[in-house]
């Protein structure tokens, strides 16, 4: 056995599974493996920090690893995860794994799957837990579980493509594992491909990179269902991504396979995006999920926590529901966060728990107020315009505009009187303020792509606390 030093090998293999995973996964997952030893000339010691962790790696990544290895040309290494002694500084508790497995460690499982240049079923990609039967039912998300529903029936024929629209933590990625795990319950060898936009980009990049375009291809444009989940951030990437996301989709839309696609922003919000790519989103069914309202959040408590053996009473899930509002994923960190403190200190789970864990963090969680100048910087930033100018008496259309979303969305969003949203606006008269309030108001209602706009920032706006 040699020692360390040389393990380039190892750090090659690395550097290409960074340049396909996102930066946290990469962080969390790969960095602290590290090559401890080498045997033989070609057998690699990596030190996993504990037996879960190796576990995780085993599951998750190593089909990456084995596959990134081939493309280097690094096929006569063996790999051997050490995980007798485990890294003493390295802590992975059984709580934050917990919590990792309920919805980002399973996310990030599949994701990385995803990347196996290998066409046929999807089975391993998607969450198993992620069905229309784990998925509850309430109006903010009825209509997109319904066309999500129609979908899986009948793949391509129903809607097509499906774009889901909502905000984050809502159930989007939810229901685009629920439409795969559906057909594919009823067609076994359906081929179904799960992916982010952000892996689609990194793959293709990746697959230039090692002239595999050719099995890019193949493996994208032969899928009978392509799931592809966030979408916006499809923007971010380079024109040739664009591109040939663009041809897969008129190749699989032209072949009657099902495209559904998520994202946090309408299609006419996604910034940066060729206008053909704009258009072909907008080609199907737009469906739209909203945060769920204080009956909904009940009952999403209610199941989750029967589904994890949890007995919530009505009362807790009331206290909950009424302070946690900002969407699901919040709802079962709660959940989470009861459970662990009723195990760890040995006491029932009822209101008094529910109080002594929650009531601090509710104090501090109370939404802080937005402020005007906030408001009036986040749409001068989107229209990328001076705040000077909002507060200004000019007149055109590209300034007058946003100061009349300001405006609307300052009405809307502070408690602030008429005049004196007229005077925080440059000193006009509560009568202009109210003409621009109401101006916005009513062409909201048939002017779709002003909504998109308002939606946006209103929720890039409630983001901020
Ligand atoms: P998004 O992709 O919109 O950010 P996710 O689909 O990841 O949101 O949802 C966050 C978490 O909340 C997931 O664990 C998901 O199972 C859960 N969730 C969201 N909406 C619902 C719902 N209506 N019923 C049950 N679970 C839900
Ligand atoms: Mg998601």
């Amino acid at each position: 056995m040699t020692t360390q030093n040389s393990f380039t090998p190892w750090q090659q293999i690395k550097q290409a599974v960074k340049s396909l995973i996102s930066n946290q996964e990469y962080t969390t997952w790969i960095a602290p493996l590290e090559c401890t030893s080498i045997a033989g000339g070609n057998q690699l010691f990596i030190k996993a920090p504990n037996l879960l962790f190796y576990q995780r790696i085993h599951d998750a990544y190593l089909p990456l690893i084995e596959k990134i290895k081939t493309d280097l040309g690094l096929d006569h290494l063996l790999i051997e995860f050490d995980t007798l002694n485990p890294q003493p500084d390295h802590e992975v508790t059984p709580e934050n794994v917990e919590c990792e497995s309920s919805s980002s460690a399973k996310e990030t499982a599949s994701d990385s799957q995803a990347i196996s240049i290998k066409s046929g079923s999807a089975e391993g990609h998607l969450n198993s837990n992620y069905t229309f039967a784990t998925f509850v039912k309430g109006t903010s998300n009825q209509f997109a579980l319904s066309t999500c529903i129609a979908v899986a029936a009948k793949p391509g024929q129903s809607y097509n493509p499906l774009f889901l629209c909502g905000g984050s933590g809502l159930g989007k990625t939810h229901l685009l594992h629920a439409v795969g795990n559906e057909v594919l319950k009823n067609n076994p060898d359906a081929s179904i491909v799960y992916i982010t936009s952000e892996r689609f980009m990194n793959e293709m990049i990746y697959c230039i990179r090692f002239g595999k375009t050719l099995e890019f291809r193949q493996k994208y444009r032969s899928c009978d269902v392509l799931l592809i989940d966030d979408v916006q951030f499809i923007s971010g990437g380079k024109k040739a991504t664009q591109e040939e996301f663009f041809h897969t989709f008129n190749s699989l839309y032209g072949a009657k396979k099902q495209i559904v696609m998520t994202s946090d922003v309408l299609p006419q919000s996604i910034p940066d995006i060729e206008d053909r790519l704009r258009n072909r989103f907008q080609w199907g069914l737009i469906a739209d999920i909203q945060p769920p309202n204080t009956e909904h959040r009940i009952a999403i408590l209610l199941k989750k926590a029967a589904a994890l053996g949890i007995k919530l009473n009505l009362e807790v899930a009331e206290y909950i529901a009424k302070h946690k509002k900002k969407d699901v994923r919040e709802l079962e960190g709660a959940i989470h966060r009861l459970r662990a403190f009723s195990e760890f200190d040995n006491v029932p789970i009822n209101l008094a728990l529910a109080q002594t864990i929650f009531q601090d963090v509710f104090i501090t969680e109370t939404p802080k107020k937005l402020s005007i100048e906030q408001i009036q910087k986040t749409v001068a930033d989107h229209f990328k315009i001076k705040i000077a100018d909002i507060n200004s008496k000019k007149k055109h259309t590209a300034i007058a505009h946003p100061r009349q979303i300001a405006m609307f969305l300052a009405r809307k969003l502070t408690t602030a009187s008429l005049p004196e949203l007229g005077v925080r606006f440059g000193g006009k008269d509560h009568t202009t303020v109210l003409h621009n309030v109401k101006k916005i108001e009513a062409a909201i209602v048939s002017d779709l792509d002003l909504k998109a706009v308002v939606t946006t920032i209103q929720r890039h706006l409630e983001s901020l606390h």
